[in-house]
């Protein structure tokens, strides 16, 4: 069944600590342009009035706030570091607004982390106040049927930890990886839209590099390419002048609408 019409907007395409960096007086981090400005890694997945969360990063009510989500109808999560789950208490305004809880899906790595980092959102007992009201479901990797949208965990390797990455339709988000497995390239064929890990020029332990990246959306030939999880040793402007066609670099509140035929 095709896939409706979807947008993905980049909620945030920098690495743990952002850009600019605390305490930073580098180029990129005193950048004036706007791209430059890199909060914690996130996208919203939008079709058929239905929002989709990838991650709830420490930024999450400025994110929120800036892309004017109203609403969000399920949380997908890619792994239990804390850039990518910190901001999960801030969903509580969604559950105010909606009245009901909300799905989440993790790995079972990934959701003991998450009930370890929030036990009073799990613990079920009664509060005095609010707390987020979630419904979790823990995932092993089986498809993701969400809305009418089936979202494929791909399996990535962030250091020595496996991790995953989401496909949905023609799209794919694989953020926070060193490497992706053979066996995952193979779930990544035709591809309209690909966002790839690509913290910065020098190896890292756990992310992958300019290079790698480049390797790696040349091997796969998405149609788009889009690189995430960058640190601020990557202008935007000048780093993306130096990829190759439909290579780019992400950019905070990026708005990218995939096409389902693809
Ligand atoms: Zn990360
Ligand atoms: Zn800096
Ligand atoms: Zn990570």
């Amino acid at each position: 069944m095709p896939s409706p019409a979807c947008k993905i907007t980049v909620l945030g395409s920098g690495t743990s600590v952002g850009v600019p960096t605390i305490g930073c007086d580098c180029a990129v981090c005193r950048s004036t342009d706007p791209r430059d400005q890199r909060l914690r890694p996130s996208v919203l997945v939008s079709y058929g009035g239905r929002n989709i969360l990838i991650d709830t990063t420490p930024d999450l009510r400025t994110q929120a706030l800036r892309a004017r989500i109203d609403h969000v109808d399920a949380i997908l999560f890619t792994h239990s570091h804390a850039d990518h789950v910190m901001g999960l208490d801030d969903v509580r305004p969604f559950n105010f607004r909606q009245k009901g809880h909300i799905p989440i899906y993790a790995s079972e790595p990934t959701m003991t982390a998450i009930v370890r980092c929030f036990p009073y959102i799990f613990d079920g007992l009664k509060k005095e106040s609010n707390v987020p009201r979630l419904t979790p479901n823990t995932n092993d990797g089986s498809p993701i049927d969400l809305f009418g949208v089936t979202f494929l965990p791909v399996p990535i390797m962030h250091g020595s930890q496996q991790i995953y990455g989401f496909r949905f339709g023609a799209a794919a988000y694989l953020t926070d990886h060193s490497e992706v497995p053979e066996a995952s390239m193979e779930m990544l064929h035709g591809l309209d839209v690909l966002f790839l890990d690509a913290l910065r020029y020098r190896v890292h332990p756990t992310h992958s590099t300019v290079e790698h990246s480049i390797g790696t959306a040349q091997r796969l030939g998405a149609r788009r390419t889009f690189f995430t999880h960058i640190c601020h040793e990557i202008p935007h402007a000048a780093g993306e002048s130096k990829l190759p066609p439909n290579i780019f670099l992400a950019y905070d509140g990026l708005e990218v609408e995939v096409d389902a035929a693809a």
